[in-house]
């Protein structure tokens, strides 16, 4: 996952779903029961998302260079910039339960309340828990959010101030 990829994958949907797809999955598990199909579409919900893909294209257009999904990082930072020692976190409001009174899009379902509520918990719980980890290593975290990403205002700025010159 070394590789700079950029906006050249965007477009082609079947690129992107296999990019997104874990090696073992693309070559074994691709036609496999529901079960397999439905945790491959949770990998494609949480990697390669169009507010993620608008991330990266802004940050490359402002000759920033970085790696994609540090494995080696707690969390699996989106975007890495190991020489700044800074991540960046790209956010779907509704699964990392974005906490803002604008965000339109964190809502719970009204039907299986009983079900989302501790997954997502789960989920905030553990995000938390990765930024501690990255912190205590010495890394800078910028968390962005989905509905943020939509609005668009300010990201240029907001990224040059994070990521400095
Ligand atoms: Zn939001």
């Amino acid at each position: 996952m070394g590789a700079m990829r950029n906006s050249k994958s965007r477009g082609c949907l079947v690129a992107t779903l296999l990019l997104a797809i874990p090696f073992e999955v693309t070559t074994k598990n691709m036609i496999g029961p529901p079960t397999h199909r439905s945790w491959i579409m949770s990998r494609i919900r949480s990697t390669d998302t169009a507010p993620e893909m608008v991330i990266r294209k802004l940050v490359h257009s402002m000759s920033y260079r970085y790696r994609l999904h540090a494995k080696d990082l707690p969390g699996k930072p989106d975007l890495v910039f190991r020489g700044r020692r800074k991540v960046i976190f790209v956010n779907g409001c509704f699964w990392h339960s974005h906490d803002d009174e604008r965000c339109r899009l964190s809502k719970l379902p009204k039907s299986r309340i009983d079900y989302w509520q501790p997954k997502l918990a789960r989920t905030k719980e553990r995000d938390r828990k990765n930024e501690e980890l990255l912190m205590a290593r010495g890394w800078d975290i910028l968390v962005l959010w989905e509905c943020q990403i939509k609005r668009g205002s300010g990201l240029a700025k907001l990224l040059s101030e994070f990521l400095g010159s």
